[in-house]
């Protein structure tokens, strides 16, 4: 659609399902470093590194609002995200929900990232960030 030359700037994000057991997930403690087992969804965000684009990925159930926002910058819709045609009707219809509202829903939020530790100010929950600082 958009073909005026820019090429590459219109990704850097994309949704799959992991391929391996090697990835780990970059998404906010405590989840940060857990295994992505094979076949977890997740979303890749393409990062500079030395000069060289490089996916870092986290659960789909660690996107964050802030990322989503991000996210949103460049996209208009879920849709537009590389990957999302892949994905099953379910989880199509989970992250357009959750693209929608900015969040994903508890129930996709991994084991991983609800420990004691979970940093909740990062999912959106400005409220309870203030009081300690
Ligand atoms: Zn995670």
């Amino acid at each position: 659609m958009s073909d005026d030359g820019e090429g590459k700037k219109s990704g850097g994000y994309k949704f799959d399902y992991a391929t391996t057991n090697r990835s780990q997930c970059k998404g906010p403690k405590p989840c940060n470093g857990t295994k992505l087992v094979k076949g977890t969804l997740r979303l890749g965000v393409v990062r500079e590194f030395r000069g060289h684009p490089s996916w870092i990925y986290r659960h789909y159930g660690c996107t964050t609002k802030k990322v989503f926002q991000n996210m949103k910058k460049s996209f208009e819709s879920a849709e537009d995200i590389e990957g999302f045609a892949e994905l099953t009707e379910t989880d199509q219809e989970k992250v357009r929900v959750a693209w929608e509202k900015e969040e994903v829903a508890a129930e996709d939020i991994p084991a991983t990232a609800v420990g004691k530790f979970a940093q909740w100010s990062d999912y959106g929950h400005p409220d309870s960030e203030a009081s300690r600082s």
